[in-house]
């Protein structure tokens, strides 16, 4: 079984409205449904859990309902950071599906998903514990440790952008962060947590149209895009 998580926990305080970025309106409707209608497209992927805001869970599901996603299982409450919320999903899922089913943790901020980068998940998560999609850097990107003065440029052809899916084998991830929790370990994803473990993780390719909308000016190429590709369909 494939299971699609959306993380659509954040309260955007990097982005200046009321409504956390994951409700504002884009294309018609609400920015997570273009995730979630990703994953409900794809043949291959049986279900999805959502989870939001304690706040948002009661909208998030009329909003499902509205929609007539049929592969929504439930609406679950985050965490405080990105971490606790892929922790509550794990930790529901425990009950529900099995060790070496996979999971799919997508970032709800991420509207333009493509029906490919899933289906390129699914192949790899067959042989490997974890999968994540990356870009290379078309910067060079430089580490400073005072914020003042350079302290050294990093070596441009080993870095990649970290995007998101990422996919695990349920059983593998579950384990990570339990232990992590335990050990009080903070992570800014969940790929990490695999590579601290020395398992695996392969690299699916990514899409500069995957953008993570965290600024205004992001959400504003997003909807340029999500024109053009309207234009081209
Ligand atoms: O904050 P950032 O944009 O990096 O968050 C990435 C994704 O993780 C977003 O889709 C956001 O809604 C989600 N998130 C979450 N729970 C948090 C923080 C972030 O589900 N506490």
């Amino acid at each position: 079984m494939n299971i699609a998580i959306i993380l659509a926990a954040g309260s955007g305080v990097r982005f200046s409205t009321g409504t956390p970025k994951q409700f504002i309106t884009l294309g018609g409707k609400p920015l997570f449904c273009h995730s979630v209608e990703a994953f409900e497209k794809h043949p291959d992927i049986d279900k999805i859990l959502i989870v939001t805001l304690e706040r948002y869970i009661q909208k998030t599901q009329t909003i499902c309902e509205k929609h007539s996603y049929d592969k929504v299982i439930d609406v679950i409450a985050g965490g405080a950071t990105r971490q606790a919320s892929s922790y509550e999903a794990m930790q529901y899922l425990q009950y529900v599906i099995g060790q070496n089913d996979i999971v799919l943790i997508h970032d709800a901020a991420r509207p333009l998903l493509p029906q490919s980068v899933i289906s390129e998940h699914l192949a790899l998560a067959q042989k490997y514990p974890g999968v994540i999609t990356t870009i290379p850097c078309t910067d060079t990107v430089c580490e400073s440790n005072d914020g003042a003065l350079l302290s050294k440029n990093l070596e441009r052809r080993v870095l990649y952008q970290a995007q998101t899916p990422q996919s695990f084998r349920f059983g593998d991830l579950w384990q990570a962060h339990q232990e992590a929790r335990n050990n009080h370990h903070t992570v800014t994803d969940d790929a990490q947590l695999l590579v601290e473990k020395h398992l695996p993780v392969a690299m699916a390719k990514g899409d500069v149209h995957l953008l993570k909308v965290t600024t205004q000016e992001d959400l504003t190429l997003i909807r340029q895009w999500l024109k053009e590709m309207g234009k081209r369909s």
